[in-house]
């Protein structure tokens, strides 16, 4: 069967994808939206939001006002996490593991990720660190893995890895890891580098150096440059001009990933702009 090909994907569901989401919706485009469910932890974990008119609250307030809000409209999300973005004829193909989306253009509304970054992080990947345990963990059959998680929720990615590793080692940015067992063992001393020479051959903390075949950063947003080869990045975030155009043709970005500040207003406001520049690219190519 033929595969279907979107109008426009937007990858992220963090509140920059959901505003693109929403205005997409209301310009009547055939959008997949991919991320997952809840609107991410930058949302959900907010203490008390005072900056965002006319509301005040928690962020798990505001979650469910957004959540409200989406299902009133109608608006769909597909479950996914997108490991990576193709530009092909007449468009992009968008890859989770085995499963392959297809869209004409894309808007990457995906947040950063500081936490459990490291030094060497962007020199190493593809040379021994990755951010995909599905699409990579294979190649360390019976070798040595470092992996960093962020959240708990990376943790069956860890036991998946563990599934192929001789030995997982995990770096828990989180109290109360339920991981230790088998083949993987948890510290409790954070990663601050990655070292080696043509591939990665060491993680380091403070506690000193951990010799290994490889290191998986699982986290909530890997570097964009990392999801799609080609995209230009100016300190770490992707470039973008007033209409959220990156480098690419038919590629937007919004929201965190696009730079400072941080600041649901700006992802809001982005993701809007997006869309209208996707739509606008879509009439203009004829596409
Ligand atoms: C604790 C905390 C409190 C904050 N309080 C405030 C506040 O009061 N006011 C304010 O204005 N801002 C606040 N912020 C900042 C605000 O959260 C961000 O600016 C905002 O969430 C950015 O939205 P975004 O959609 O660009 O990115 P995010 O919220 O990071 O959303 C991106 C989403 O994309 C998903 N994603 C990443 N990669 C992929 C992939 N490959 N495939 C599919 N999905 C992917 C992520 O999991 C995430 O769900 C706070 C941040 C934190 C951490």
């Amino acid at each position: 069967m033929d595969m279907k090909t979107y109008e426009l994907a937007i990858v992220g569901a963090g509140v920059a994808g959901y505003a693109a989401a929403l205005a997409a919706h209301n310009l009547n485009m055939d959008c997949l939206w991919l991320g997952e469910r809840g609107f991410g932890d930058k949302v959900r974990l907010a203490e008390r939001v005072r900056n965002f008119p006319a509301f005040s609250g928690s962020g798990a307030e505001l979650a469910a006002r957004l959540e409200a809000q989406r299902a009133e409209e109608g608006i769909d999300l597909t479950e996914a996490r997108i490991d990576g973005v193709y530009g092909v004829k007449g468009g992009y193909l968008l890859t989770q593991g085995e499963t392959t989306f297809s869209a004409k253009a894309v808007i990457l509304a995906v947040g950063v990720e500081t936490k459990g970054s490291l030094r060497g992080e962007r020199e190493f990947l593809g040379r021994g660190l990755s951010y995909c345990a599905v699409c990579d963990g294979a190649l360390y059959k019976g070798k040595r893995i470092a992996v960093v998680l962020s959240s708990p929720k990376y943790e069956e990615e860890a036991r998946y890895l563990a599934s192929f590793a001789s030995k997982v080692v995990c770096f828990c940015l989180y109290p109360a890891p339920t991981l230790a067992g088998g083949n993987i063992s948890v510290r409790t001393d954070v990663p601050v580098a990655v070292e080696g020479r043509e591939r990665v051959e060491r993680v380091v903390t403070k506690a000193g150096p951990l010799e290994t075949d490889g290191v998986f950063l699982l986290k909530n947003s890997a570097p964009p440059e990392a999801l799609v080869g080609g995209l230009a990045v100016e300190d770490g975030h992707v470039a973008v001009d007033r209409a959220m155009r990156t480098n690419l043709k038919g590629l937007f970005a919004a929201g965190d990933v696009t730079g400072r500040p941080y600041q649901y207003i700006k992802a809001a406001g982005e993701g809007l702009v997006a869309a209208y520049s996707a739509k606008e690219y879509l009439q203009e190519s004829g596409k």
